[in-house]
C-alpha cells in the first residue's frame, strides 16, 4: 500500500475535486462529482479509472456528474446515509458508525451537518487528510442551508479536534472572499494576516490556496476562533458561549 497521489481539480466557477489514486493497487477515488466531463478529462490525461465516489452532501454542484462517472466507469458511489433519497446513484450509504477504506487505507466519516443536514466528512487518519465539501472552508464555513447554528459549530468543532498537521481540502475557492471578510474581525490577528497576504499572492498566479491545514485554520479561520477575545470585544459579546459568537459571526458574513 503506496502513498496517496492528490490531485486537486478545479471543476465548474469555483468547486473542487480532489482525486485521490493508489499506486501499488491502481484505484483512483474521487471526493465529490461537480462535473463529470472536468474529471474524466483528468482521468483521462493520467490513464486512470474511477473506481470509488465519495460524496460529502446532496447539492447539484457536488453530485451533478454523479450518474455520468458511475455509467461510465461502474463507479461505487458512497455518500451519507440522510441523505440517500436525494443523492441519485448511491451504492453504499454510510453514518459515523460505518467501517470505511480506499485502497486500503483507512477512512473515518463524521457527521457534519448544518449547511446540509446529512452533510459527511471524510477523514483519513493515515494519510493526515480531511475532506471536509462545504462545512469547512478555509478562513470560512459554509452557509448554514438546512441546519442550525449550535449544529454547526457542533460539526466544525469535529474538524477543528483533528491533529494540527492534518491537510484540509474542502469543495470551493472562496478562500479570498473569506480573507477580506475575516479581517474585519479580527484585524490584529498577525498569522491572518500573513495567511491572507500569501492567499493574495496565489490567486493573483492563478494558483489553489489548499490544502490548508488544522493548525493554520485554527489559528486565522475566524468561524473556528469564537474564543478569541478580539472577536468577542468587537462583537460586544465577551464571555458568551461559543456557539453564540459563531452563529453572530455567520449571520454578519451573510450579510458582508
Ligand atoms: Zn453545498
Ligand atoms: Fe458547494
Amino acid at each position: 500500500m503506496g502513498a496517496l497521489e492528490i490531485v486537486l481539480l478545479p471543476c465548474l466557477a469555483d468547486n473542487y475535486c480532489v482525486l485521490l489514486h493508489e499506486p501499488d493497487s491502481g484505484e483512483t477515488a474521487a471526493i465529490d462529482a461537480p462535473s463529470a466531463a472536468a474529471i474524466k478529462a483528468a482521468l483521462v490525461e493520467r490513464g486512470w479509472r474511477l473506481n470509488h465516489l465519495f460524496i460529502t452532501h446532496h447539492h447539484a454542484d457536488h453530485t451533478g456528474g454523479v450518474a455520468e462517472l458511475k455509467a461510465f466507469y461502474g463507479t461505487t458511489v458512497t455518500g451519507p446515509e440522510a441523505e440517500a433519497d436525494r443523492i441519485p446513484g448511491l451504492t453504499r450509504a454510510v453514518t459515523a458508525a460505518s467501517d470505511l477504506e480506499f485502497a486500503g487505507h483507512p477512512i473515518k466519516v463524521l457527521e457534519t451537518p448544518g449547511h446540509t443536514l446529512g452533510h459527511v466528512t471524510y477523514y483519513f487518519p493515515n494519510d493526515g487528510l480531511v475532506f471536509t465539501g462545504d462545512t469547512l472552508f478555509s478562513l470560512g464555513c459554509g452557509k448554514i442551508f438546512e441546519g442550525e447554528p449550535e449544529m454547526m459549530w457542533d460539526s466544525l468543532s469535529k474538524i477543528a479536534a483533528l491533529p494540527d498537521e492534518t491537510e484540509i481540502y474542502c469543495g470551493h475557492e472562496y478562500t479570498l472572499n473569506n480573507a477580506r471578510f475575516a479581517l474585519t474581525v479580527e484585524p490584529e490577528n498577525e498569522v491572518l494576516k500573513k495567511r491572507v497576504a500569501e492567499v493574495e499572492a496565489m490567486r493573483t498566479a492563478g494558483k489553489p490556496t489548499l490544502p490548508t491545514t488544522v493548525a493554520l485554520e485554527q489559528a486565522t479561520n475566524p468561524f473556528l476562533r469564537p474564543k478569541s477575545r478580539a472577536i468577542q470585544a468587537r462583537l460586544g459579546m465577551l464571555g458568551a458561549p461559543e456557539w453564540e459568537v459563531f452563529a453572530r459571526l455567520r449571520q454578519l458574513k451573510n450579510k458582508a
